[in-house]
């Protein structure tokens, strides 16, 4: 019989999140139920949509004390009593918070890794921040061959594949923000973006006139805030928005809202929300398209992988204070 660990819930983080709020514990897993598997897991995702979890319900239930925290993850099976599952096979599944689980095979996606690709590509660019950045900028803004594209949070996950999503499929400017000088220089250099803004060094609508100075017909937005105030304000007649996340307002409750939302009627401006999970059905068309790009190396894909569970806290953090590149994972 194995034994799992696992990082449960054991308090509600009061402000910012601590890694007190989080205990160890182990648990004998159960005997595999007819349909089931028992996943070793690779690597589980940390997301924003986490941290207000933490504490309160949003469009999800809050997370529940006592209980580990639910996250997707990749694994292999150890074994399995499903159809059509073997020993072996990868998978992509919510195991949450543990390094062994049981999980139900009808909920479970096989993965076949392959061309060299890191399992862990099934959390990324090929998992749901690559759906979410595809169907933010395709059905949601409806990206156009020459747009003039600004995409926020650049480096992460989800941003870091809208931008070099607009850019394949023939956005005429690409502009990417981040926080720091570093992370500016790895949108330019590595991701090859047109243009990089350090949305720490201040002035945000200042270093986008000198960048966009035509403005900008579409709007990425991870962050909010400030950074969707600057966007209304570059954005040109006609111009939208998807609106994916709002990062700047998950920790410490909403940043104060735009205040020349008039715009919108000046510029007859389309600003529209959108989840992810309304969209699964577009996964195949998604898979279609970006999988040629994620082979060809024609998409970039970093990662930055928390060693042990009991990084996963510091790892929640990271989406917070920016220490960390591209998609954040924890190894268990
Ligand atoms: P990321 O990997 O992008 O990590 C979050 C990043 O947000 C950090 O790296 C940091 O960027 C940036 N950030 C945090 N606080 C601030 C701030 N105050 N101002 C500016 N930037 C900040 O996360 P994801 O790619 O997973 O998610 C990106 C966004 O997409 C989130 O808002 C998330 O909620 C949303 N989302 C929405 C979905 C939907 O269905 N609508 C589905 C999935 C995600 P830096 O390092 O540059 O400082």
């Amino acid at each position: 019989m194995v034994t799992a660990r696992e990082l449960v819930l054991s308090r509600r983080p009061e402000g910012r999140i601590d890694p007190g709020c989080f205990t160890l514990v182990q648990r004998k897993l159960p005997a595999l139920l007819p349909g089931q598997l028992h996943v070793r897991v690779d690597c589980f995702s940390v997301d924003p949509s986490m941290v207000p979890r933490l504490s309160a319900d949003t469009y999800a239930p809050a997370f529940g004390l006592g209980a580990a925290v639910e996250a997707r993850a990749v694994g292999q099976v150890v074994q399995s009593t499903a159809e059509a599952w073997a020993e072996g096979d990868w998978a992509v599944c919510w195991a949450g918070w543990r390094d062994h689980a049981v999980v139900e095979a009808s909920q479970a996606i096989r993965i076949e890794p392959r061309s060299g690709l890191p399992p862990h590509t099934w959390l990324h660019v090929l998992g749901v921040p690559g759906l979410t950045a595809y169907i933010g900028l395709v059905v949601v803004a409806r990206l156009q061959p020459g747009d003039r594209v600004w995409v926020s949070a650049a480096a992460g996950a989800v941003g870091s594949v809208a931008a070099q999503l607009a850019r394949a499929r023939g956005a005429s400017l690409v502009i990417g923000s981040a926080g720091g000088a570093d992370k500016a220089r790895y949108l330019t250099g590595t991701l090859g973006l047109d243009a990089a803004v350090d949305y720490r060094a201040g002035h945000l609508v200042g270093q986008l006139r000198r960048v966009a100075p035509e403005g900008i017909d579409l709007y990425f937005d991870n962050v909010g805030g400030d950074h969707l105030e600057a966007a209304i304000d570059l954005l040109r007649t006609d111009g939208r928005a998807a609106i994916c996340g709002m990062i700047s307002g998950y920790a410490n409750g909403p940043a104060p809202g735009p205040r020349n939302l008039t715009q919108l009627i000046i510029k007859r401006l389309r600003l529209e929300g959108f989840l992810v999970l309304d969209h699964m059905h577009r996964w195949a068309a998604f898979e279609e398209e970006m999988l040629p790009l994620v082979e060809d190396g024609a998409l970039h894909s970093e990662v930055t992988i928390f060693d042990g569970l009991e990084s996963a806290p510091q790892a929640l953090l990271s989406l917070l204070d920016g220490a960390k590149l591209g998609k954040a994972l924890v190894r268990p």
